[in-house]
């Protein structure tokens, strides 16, 4: 039982584990590859393959499943949207792979809408391209996006969140299609966590993006894996700037440490696999379940709003929003975080950016841990 106990593998170490009520968060390590996942990469283990074929064969399999043209295995969606800039920008000339990062004498402007600026829009820029805004914080016109069209764009980069309300003040993905492709320019999509309802899973690619990103940190795949999803034409180029053809055909590009091990790859295709076969309801009412056993010692606990979120969209279906009364309670949400963090075993939470509660995940909730969570606030609470 030792090794199996919760944690101990760490403990023993001397690090210390943490129950993760936030959600699939890069900093807890984001996901736990489900049984499918663990046995296709252990079955990997049996031979040694060709990586630029193996990608090829899996992004083939994987497009198929999708209905999309092309796919291309990463080292999670961050690497997939730094390889597709890096595409954008050389395409498949070999002297200009090897010249980025830098971009004398190749388009290397990815334009984004200001209100649209967001976390992860960095890994545009990694393999030496610029990101340049269009419109401004209180919106976004049609004439913003095609004056800012030049020969020095490389892409226009769009992000989805369809599971957040829709922020009237931008344009639409189907606006910067049209604008976009009538200038001749790609369209370049972050959609990482648009796997449900399952007919958004490629949609946006299947809308005309040239490219989008997928997170497959939120299907039950290593946390460190993603994919492309796109156009023939775009794939094959961000194949070439990958670590596969850095090795493979001898041209040094960027994405020579964008590395992924077969063994992910082959979990990868296990969990598109599975995410297509799986029943949804019951995974949706799974979830339900748990962020109703985190509600239930809360109700009429006097100061704790404790509300059920009931999103069934992206990738985190459900959950729990928090707001104390600091009036009654004594403390704040943000103390609450700290609290819980503080415990004994530690609970992470998180008042997200932007946000004045606490928004609770059952994602990365093991077996009692959602009772667990709702009766260590309720202990907080208390004092
Ligand atoms: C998680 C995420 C990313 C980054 O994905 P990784 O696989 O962690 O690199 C990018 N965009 C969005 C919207 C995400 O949620």
């Amino acid at each position: 039982m030792t090794t199996r106990e919760w944690g101990a593998i760490y403990k023993e170490m001397g690090a210390k584990p943490v129950i993760n009520a936030t959600g699939s968060v890069t900093l807890l390590g984001g996901s736990t590859p489900v049984p499918e996942v663990k046995a296709a990469m252990d079955a990997a283990d049996s031979a040694f393959i060709p990586l630029i074929e193996l990608e090829q064969v899996a992004g083939d399999r994987i497009a198929e499943m999708l209905g999309v043209p092309a796919a291309y295995i990463t080292s999670g969606a961050g690497s997939a949207l730094t390889l597709a800039t890096a595409a954008f920008m050389a395409g498949t000339d070999n002297a200009k792979i090897e010249q980025l990062p830098d971009t004398t004498g190749m388009p290397n402007e990815i334009l984004i809408q200001k209100r649209q600026r967001y976390w992860y829009d960095r890994c545009l820029e990694l393999a030496g391209a610029k990101l340049v805004e269009f419109g401004d914080e209180n919106g976004t016109s049609e004439d913003d996006l095609r004056n800012a069209i030049s020969d020095r764009t490389a892409a226009v980069h769009y992000v989805v969140y369809e599971q957040r309300p829709k922020d009237p003040n931008v344009l639409t993905l189907e606006q910067v299609i049209k604008i976009t492709h009538d200038a001749g320019k790609p369209v370049s999509v972050d959609a990482a966590g648009q796997i449900y309802p399952l007919e958004n899973f490629g949609k946006y690619v299947k809308m005309g993006a040239d490219f989008q990103c997928i997170a497959a940190k939120y299907m039950g795949a290593p946390h460190s894996t993603g994919f492309a999803l796109g156009t023939k034409e775009v794939i094959d180029a961000i194949s070439r700037h990958s670590f596969v053809g850095y090795e493979t055909h001898r041209i040094r590009g960027i994405g020579r440490p964008h590395k992924i091990d077969r063994q992910e790859i082959m979990g990868v295709v296990a969990a598109v696999r599975r995410w297509f076969s799986i029943d949804h309801e019951e995974r949706l009412s799974i979830a339900e379940g748990q962020s109703q056993a985190i509600l239930r010692p809360l109700k009429g606990i006097p100061g704790v709003r404790a509300e059920l979120n009931t999103n069934i969209m992206g990738h985190q279906p459900y959950g729990v929003f928090i707001d104390l009364d600091p009036d009654v309670v004594g403390f704040t949400n943000a103390d609450l975080v700290q609290k819980l963090r503080d415990g004994d075993p530690s609970i992470w939470t998180r008042v997200p950016d932007g946000a004045s509660r606490l928004e609770l995940h059952v994602f990365g909730l093991g077996e009692g841990e959602a009772e667990l969570v709702g009766n260590a606030i309720v202990a907080a609470v208390k004092g």
